[in-house]
């Protein structure tokens, strides 16, 4: 177990962590950490739930001056996730003077000059903003020192590839740089070849995309019959859900059946105005609402540990998104759940998806014995042996049965590593697996 202060922390930044409780320091801020702090650039292939915020937030308050222009900068794809690492360094930052602005779009400029007038040490920014105040010279980066890219594999996705570049390419070279992404597609390994300088590489295990500690199920259903298994689903629950659409039109439908059984439950999709995302967020993260219905992108890295339970209202339309998706819930060492709703036509992409789960995955269909009754050409896409009933033993989790609406995991042992991943460390073969939650 490492403690903060062995990682070489200042007092400030101590009490800042005690005052939120945190107790050691996660495997990747206890790899991380002490890597930045002697000056070394960073890959770090780490998802959000990992810690990764507070290993790149710590190692930057810890060496960045008040009162010497902005010394920090982190990049990151999304509104939502700017403005949360920020209210997080703030939480780390509390006994420092370090002064942090979230610069993004949807919002107006004013607010946000009058926070670069008054002065800042560390921008957490939205590239596209960003290039906005660059190229008016209301932010210069002559004085960065620190460089964070989070969530890079979700910038390329979304096509901030070339301003990243436009960004780094403005930024002293003498500066210490660290890259966080879920995947490592080769335009991220080439980008971080490119712009970092010898990075120190911490890649998770191959076996991180089981969705480790989360109870993971699946129900192959009409895809009319779906807000009917939904409110089922979420009428039982004790703290939050997200509910995950394929589409704007999709969540907003979702949002609406909702309100209309009287749920709290609040929508975000990339149709509704910077105003109104940040209304459902504020709202979701206080505890106003129980619901957050939400597609992808609005979504992602978004980090509310209350959640308990993850319903994939739509099939997601790749791997990885299943995990992101999933990875909303058993945060922070808390117990979850996630639960995918397969319509008919899905089940080829369900079925993709399912080869890449290693984690046992519950068969509700079986489990609640619901038949499906699949149209002729569909049937061809599905595996024959789910659906013969006998195979139970497979897909449910040592012998548990029911409970679908409970956040109780039954006979689940969320093992010792406590849902947080290993990390072997590229350049030495270690890995920093001596410890039982690894
Ligand atoms: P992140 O991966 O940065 O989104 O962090 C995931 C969650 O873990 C956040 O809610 C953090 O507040 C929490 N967290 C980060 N580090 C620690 C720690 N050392 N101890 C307890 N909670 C932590």
């Amino acid at each position: 177990m490492t403690q903060f202060k062995e990682l070489g922390l200042k007092e400030d930044i101590l009490k800042g962590i005690k005052d939120l409780g945190y107790e050691e320091a996660f495997p990747i801020q206890e790899a991380v950490i002490p890597v930045l702090l002697t000056g070394r650039d960073v890959v770090g292939q780490a998802h959000t739930g990992s810690g990764k915020t507070a290993a790149f937030a710590l190692a930057m308050l810890e060496k960045i001056q008040p009162k010497n222009g902005i010394q920090g900068l982190i990049i990151a794809p999304t509104r939502e996730l700017a403005v949360q690492i920020t209210e997080e360094i703030k939480k780390f930052g509390k006994y420092t003077k370090i002064r942090v602005a979230t610069i993004y779009g949807g919002q107006g400029m004013g607010i946000q000059l009058d926070a670069l007038d008054r002065g800042v040490e560390i921008v957490v920014a939205t590239p596209g903003r960003l290039i906005d105040h660059l190229k008016r010279g209301s932010i210069e980066l002559r004085d960065v020192t620190h460089i964070v890219l989070d969530e890079a594999d979700t910038m390329l996705d979304m096509g901030f590839i070339d301003d990243i570049q436009f960004i780094l390419d403005l930024a002293p070279e003498d500066r210490v740089m660290s890259l966080y992404s879920a995947t490592m597609p080769t335009e991220i390994l080439r980008l971080s070849e490119e712009y970092l300088n010898n990075p120190k590489q911490f890649l998770l295990d191959a076996d991180d995309l089981s969705g480790d500690g989360i109870d993971q199920s699946f129900l192959v259903i009409k895809d009319r019959d779906k807000f009917k298994y939904l409110i089922d689903f979420i009428k039982p629950i004790k703290r939050q859900c997200i509910v995950f659409c394929s589409t704007k039109y999709r969540t907003r439908d979702v949002a609406k059946f909702l309100h209309q059984e009287k749920f709290n439950a609040v929508a975000i999709e990339g149709d509704m105005s910077q105003h109104r995302r940040e209304q459902s967020m504020g709202k979701f993260r206080s505890g106003k609402a129980d619901i957050l219905v939400a597609t992808d992108v609005a979504s992602r890295g978004i980090d509310v540990p209350r959640v308990e339970l993850v319903i994939n209202y739509d099939v997601p339309n790749q791997e990885l998104t299943y995990f992101h998706r999933i990875g909303r819930t058993a945060r922070a060492g808390a117990e979850g759940r996630a639960i995918t709703f397969v319509s008919y036509s899905s089940v080829g992409d369900w079925n993709l998806i399912k080869r890449q789960i290693k984690a046992p995955l519950r068969d509700l269909n079986q489990e609640m014995g619901i038949q499906i009754s699949i149209p002729d050409p569909l049937k061809r896409q599905m595996p024959s042996r789910r659906y013969g009933g006998q195979s139970r033993s497979n897909y449910s989790r040592g012998g548990r049965s029911g409970g679908y609406g409970g956040s109780n995991r039954g006979g689940d042992s969320r093992d010792d590593r406590g849902g947080r991943k290993r990390y072997s460390d590229k350049d030495s073969k270690n890995s920093y697996g001596g410890r039982s939650r690894w």
